[in-house]
């Protein structure tokens, strides 16, 4: 990404015709990585963005090709949650992240496949068929940021928008074999943002490298009044250099290398740690005893949260309306029947039954409990370490029909993921090596909040030594 920004600046190279190029990749595609392009209104934004560099723009994103998540909002641009609710849904206004990037000259290039409202790990939810894996058409490319992934990595796009809110963001990265970062909650704004889990929910930057990551993160983030939850101080300036390891100490928590972890995974994940010991990095054994109730907490808070957000969907105000029926009652429930998928209700299900009177305390607060355990461990071990390492997740990219009828064992598949969005802090994911068939292997990074500068300086200098984000499907 950054190589083109340079290019563009000296060479004979146009964003228009970069674009047009990259336009007629994404229609020969046939990974479904998009539900919607953006045609017309993104080549006026490319012929203002050559202006801008004939002015002399030196801002790295002017020109560049981002890749939106389809539940961030876009003024005048289908924005579907991948769900038949939203299917002819045009917001009236741009997302705060997209503003940002407007205002830059970025290009937003389209809308991203994904798993339905962002529930799911697959893509394979979205109500506009799943997307597909471009290390292998047949597998899953993850979720549910999964067409954001796929775009990145088959390089229909320069750099995409995803959001993670119990790994969204790091595990498709991790299946695709690029790099994608979670940011501390509250550092970058959800005004636009559908929410899914509010208290969980946070916009990251996907790319191929550290590096390009940390451009797009840094052009996002900021504080923004319109969200309550918008922290007022962010992180120290971001890097965009790799740091000197030396003096710093990685955790490895004894649980990432449990049962059920992936051989393959295993194997690449401690070669991973090996390099960054050979880098300087001291690397010590952690044990972090509530994060085995990661899973459970999490898929009490998130669907009771969801249940919420989504009673929005009821015919009246947004979305999807079926009016032939006698009554309010049948409306909604004619509506609700046919906007949502099966997961999607599956959620609110779960949700709405912790938060029922009597189950309240012994689900739903019983979690928050537990989630405040768990933030307390990663405190306590960021205490003794600057930066925790392990797996991003347990395996590498499964057949697209497999593990569909057993929500249960694809959500243990999040062990790792989900405690940097109980705790709100950030965590990345970098490939860190290939399994025996050839599929990408992610590395988690997890940082104390708002130490994203060291989450990507320690990135950086891991890619500058080891490159396998520069190998391509
Ligand atoms: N796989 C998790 C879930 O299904 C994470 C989703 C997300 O981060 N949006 O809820």
């Amino acid at each position: 990404m950054l190589d083109k920004a340079r290019r563009f600046r000296t060479e004979d190279l146009s964003p228009v015709d970069e674009l047009e190029r990259l336009l007629e990749r994404c229609r020969a595609s046939d990974l479904n990585a998009y539900i919607t392009l953006n045609g017309d209104e993104a080549l006026d934004a490319a012929e203002q963005a050559l202006q801008r560099l004939d002015e002399g723009d030196d801002d790295p994103l002017v020109g560049l090709a981002i890749a939106v998540k389809d539940n961030i909002c876009t003024k005048g641009l289908r924005t579907t949650c991948a769900s038949r609710m939203l299917a002819d849904y045009v917001p009236p206004y741009d997302a705060h992240v997209i503003r940002l990037l407007r205002r830059k000259n970025a290009v937003i290039i389209g809308k991203t496949n994904m798993d339905e409202f962002a529930m799911g790990s697959t893509t394979v939810t979205s109500a506009f068929g799943p997307a597909r894996n471009p290390w292998d058409p047949m597998r899953t490319p993850g979720g549910s940021s999964g067409g954001s992934a796929a775009a990145v990595a088959a390089g229909l796009c320069d750099a995409a928008l995803g959001s993670d809110t119990g790994g969204s963001i790091r595990q498709p990265a991790s299946f695709c074999g690029i790099t994608g970062l979670k940011p501390t909650y509250g550092s970058v704004s959800r005004y636009g943002l559908v929410a899914f889990a509010s208290s969980l929910d946070q916009i990251g930057p996907m790319a191929r490298s550290a590096r390009d990551v940390a451009v797009l993160f840094d052009a996002i983030r900021g504080h923004d009044p319109r969200d309550s939850t918008s922290a007022e101080a962010g992180c120290p300036p971001i890097p965009l250099e790799g740091m000197d390891l030396r003096g710093i100490t990685i955790g490895v928590c004894r649980s990432f290398f449990s049962e059920g972890l992936d051989r393959d995974v295993e194997r690449s994940v401690r070669h991973g740690l090996a390099v960054f010991e050979d880098l300087g990095a001291k690397v010590v054994d952690m044990d972090l005893p509530h994060l085995r109730y990661s899973v459970a907490a999490y898929y009490l808070i998130a669907p009771a949260e969801a249940s919420s957000n989504l009673a929005r969907y009821d015919g009246v105000r947004y979305g999807l309306r079926l009016c032939d029926e006698r009554d309010l009652m049948e409306m909604y429930l004619a509506t609700r029947s046919a906007g949502f998928g099966d997961e999607v209700k599956r959620r609110i299900m779960l949700g709405t039954y912790a938060l029922s009177a009597g189950y309240y305390e012994a689900y739903y607060h019983k979690a928050s409990q537990v989630r405040t355990l768990i933030a307390k461990d990663l405190r306590e071990a960021f205490s003794r370490c600057d930066l925790l390492a392990g797996p991003t997740v347990p395996v590498t990219a499964f057949g697209l029909g497999e593990m569909v009828d057993d929500p249960l064992s694809l959500y243990l598949l999040d062990i790792y993921t989900i405690p940097a969005n109980l705790a709100g802090i950030p965590a990345l994911s970098m490939p860190c090596g290939f399994d025996g068939r050839g599929l990408p292997i992610g590395l988690q990074l997890m940082a104390p909040g708002h130490r994203e500068d060291v989450l990507l300086g320690a990135a950086m200098t891991f890619q500058d030594h080891t490159r396998y984000h520069e190998v391509r499907p």
